[in-house]
């Protein structure tokens, strides 16, 4: 994919916070996957049943290991994100009521945003937005103040898809836990760029998806503690997920089953599994501070280009930087980018409210990873510049 040429040059991929790029090791991985091993899995006796499986429940392995998980228990594969946080929002239904406020934050994503409104309006809960700040951080004094006996469950992003800024999550869980408070957190952008353990963050639940860290598409986990998924009553009914129906009635798996009806992504696991065992083999310590470099290259340069504002200034940061110009439209900016072949995004990024909070329409967001280089930023702020004197007309 990176020697990818558009329209006859080499592609600059500076869209990683939408999807990144998968390395060979989860390609061969799938690959041999389809080739050699290709049967469904858990109900199987035979050679090949018995093979995916194996690699299957691997997969969950380093899943755990990776996110330093207590149990295998507490890894559910999802198909992303979006469908970890749809499921803990149906399971944690039955025990939310009109007396009960859920927090989210003015940065969300809209998947950790509406299924939480959406079940606020099921059970006449209220739903709480807690403010960020002029800087694009949480405001966590305000957060603090509005956690109360009442609120039944706080969702948060571990880093914002749009400013890259990075939340004090563990003080947050810290502070949610005192008050009695379980809060999810939405590693979507996180788990390829920062360390994860969801034991040190005691966190009560963690969604990530792997087409963000390496693996491919349709795959994702939902981490839960064993207290919540052992009392959650399953969200999706099906082949797999039962133990027996006696009489009529019927008992249900332990989790990870009970939340994994139906077939699941098999090659999708597979894949991620390949991903993280790459990703985890890579210098992580070194792998950071490059991205932290390539981030401060790209804010600094940016900055000395008159007409443009940078969204957010958080203090600490992943590789995303969001911007608009005084003329220039971001959809403008990202097609007219997209000629010279580099892709970067541009629009509210699934996320109204914090682009309300700061009165703009859109951005223009680049986001990098471990495969990006200076030359690329270099090749990027060059092709802003041109652009942005033929719009300026000066
Ligand atoms: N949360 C955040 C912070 C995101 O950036 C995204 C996707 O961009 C999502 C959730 C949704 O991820 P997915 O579409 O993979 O479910």
């Amino acid at each position: 994919m990176l020697n990818t040429r558009v329209y006859g040059s080499p592609i600059v991929y500076l869209d990683n916070a939408a999807t990144t790029q998968m390395p060979y090791a989860v390609l061969k991985t799938m690959e041999h996957y389809y080739h050699h091993t290709h049967s469904n899995i858990h109900r199987g006796v035979h050679y090949l049943s018995e093979q995916s499986t194996c690699d299957y429940e691997k997969a969950r392995n380093i899943v755990k290991d990776f996110m330093n998980a207590e149990s295998e228990h507490e890894v559910i594969f999802t198909s992303g994100t979006t469908d970890s946080i749809n499921i803990v929002a149906l399971a944690i239904e039955p025990y939310v009521n009109e007396k009960h406020e859920i927090i989210v934050t003015e940065m969300e994503h809209h998947s950790n945003y509406l299924p939480w409104q959406a079940l606020c309006k099921r059970t006449g809960a209220k739903f709480i937005v807690a403010p960020v700040s002029v800087r694009g951080e949480l405001d966590f004094e305000e957060l603090e103040r509005l956690m109360t006996q009442r609120t039944a469950l706080l969702a948060i992003c571990h880093s914002s898809n749009v400013t890259g800024a990075v939340n004090p999550v563990k003080k947050v869980i810290e502070c949610a836990h005192q008050k009695g408070i379980p809060v999810l957190v939405d590693g979507a952008q996180s788990v390829s760029h920062q360390r994860v353990d969801v034991q040190n963050l005691d966190c009560d639940f963690y969604c990530f998806s792997g087409h963000k860290a390496f693996g491919p598409t349709g795959i994702g986990v939902l981490y839960g503690k064993q207290q919540w998924l052992n009392q959650f009553m399953p969200v999706k009914y099906g082949g797999g997920m039962v133990r027996q129906i006696k009489n009529g009635e019927p008992a249900y798996w332990e989790s990870p089953a009970k939340f994994e009806a139906g077939t699941p992504n098999i090659a999708g696991a597979i894949g991620l599994g390949a991903a993280i065992e790459w990703f985890a083999s890579l210098p992580r310590e070194s792998i950071i501070s490059h991205e932290l470099e390539l981030t401060q290259y790209i804010r600094s340069e940016l900055l000395k280009i008159p007409g443009i504002t940078l969204v957010g200034s958080p203090e600490e940061q992943i590789g995303i930087v969001s911007f608009t110009h005084r003329y220039a439209h971001p959809f403008d900016i990202a097609s007219l980018l997209d000629k010279l072949a580099i892709a970067v995004r541009s629009g509210a990024h699934c996320a109204q409210p914090f682009m309300d909070r700061f009165g703009i329409s859109g951005t223009v967001r680049v986001s990098i990873s471990l495969y990006n280089t200076k030359e690329e930023i270099d090749y990027l702020i060059n092709g802003i510049k041109r652009i942005l004197k033929v719009v300026d007309g000066r």
